[in-house]
């Protein structure tokens, strides 16, 4: 794991909600390195720790292994009711990882790039809030209709269109579970599956991994470790790590030894998860092709250049 951590050292560790995932990290002013990435589906709470496994547990665990923590942010839309952010507020101070870590909290007006504190009883940093204020820009608007999948790592970040802002999903190696109609993260993931296809279209789905792939660069992290999972001790890390590489498996047909073709097995694992949702199957028998819906992308990690492998 020290191998896959080496390169990066983020201060930052920030949960940001599908839709303005991209605009929290442009608002704030976060470049490169600066922050790992995590996610909380637009409109619901973070659940407890052992429910968030994919979207916030392995993340912050993988987060606390960098030596730097200066806090955990989290940004709520300023019309989300209290109920969702004093859950989410709760569930985040309660994982191990998070412990002595100020938690950054803020409401925010994306459309007007105002934001405001939240009060609340956990570790705070005023000061460090008032420096965040100070780098705060009106970021760009959203294209709703491109969802992007990106890993955690804090030296990718998502790539802006010409059309605006894609929605994004951050985890550690940009994967999603297979749904599991008894997990909390799956049945959030349904339902913001199911609102996305009932807005606009055509939509886009972009899993986008990253490595070495135009120029020499860092390979993927989670890719990485998943070569040696059993290696890992850590609770949270450990299921996510695990679940990664027994999903990635079923995309190789023998033991890799090539993070490249980890990442690449990877993104089929996590395509063929995201077809497992029934908010996907029921949007496929409406009529949606899900060949012209979902790609695989390929992204440098220090550069951020793309380029479409199919
Ligand atoms: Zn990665």
């Amino acid at each position: 794991m020290e191998h896959a951590r080496s390169g990066q050292e983020p201060e930052f560790l920030i949960i940001s909600s599908i839709h303005p995932s991209a605009q929290d990290l442009q608002m704030l002013g976060m470049l490169q390195g600066d922050a790992s990435h995590s996610t909380r589906v637009t409109g619901h709470p973070i659940l407890h720790s052992s429910e968030y496994l994919f979207l916030f547990s392995g993340p912050a665990a993988y987060n606390s292994h960098f030596p730097r923590h200066a806090g955990v942010i989290i940004a709520f839309d300023e019309n989300e009711p209290q109920s969702i952010i004093n859950e989410s507020l709760y569930n985040i101070a309660e994982h191990p990882s998070i412990d002595g870590i100020p938690i950054l909290a803020f409401l925010v007006n994306y459309e007007d790039g105002i934001i405001h504190s939240i009060e609340h009883d956990y570790l705070r940093d005023a000061s460090l809030e008032e420096s965040l204020y100070q780098r705060v820009v009106v970021p760009l608007p959203i294209d709703p209709s491109c969802l992007i999948l990106l890993c955690s790592d804090s030296r990718v970040q998502p790539p802006v269109f010409p059309e605006g802002m894609p929605l994004a999903i951050q985890t550690l190696g940009a994967h999603i579970p297979r749904y599991d109609k008894n997990h909390g993260e799956c049945t959030q993931f349904d339902a913001f599956f199911k609102e996305w296809f009932s807005i606009c279209s055509p939509k886009q789905i972009l899993i986008i991994k990253h490595g070495g792939f135009v120029v020499e660069c860092p390979h993927c992290s989670a890719a990485e470790a998943s070569i040696n999972a059993n290696a890992i001790s850590e609770r949270f890390l450990s299921e996510v790590i695990s679940a990664i590489t027994s999903d990635a498996s079923r995309f190789e047909d023998e033991l890799r030894d090539d993070p490249k073709d980890g990442a690449l097995a990877l993104a089929k694992a996590t395509e063929a998860n995201i077809r497992s949702y029934p908010a996907i199957e029921v949007a496929r028998r409406n009529g949606i092709d899900l060949d012209e819906l979902i790609f695989i992308i390929a992204m440098d990690t220090l550069t951020g250049r793309i380029l479409e492998i199919g």
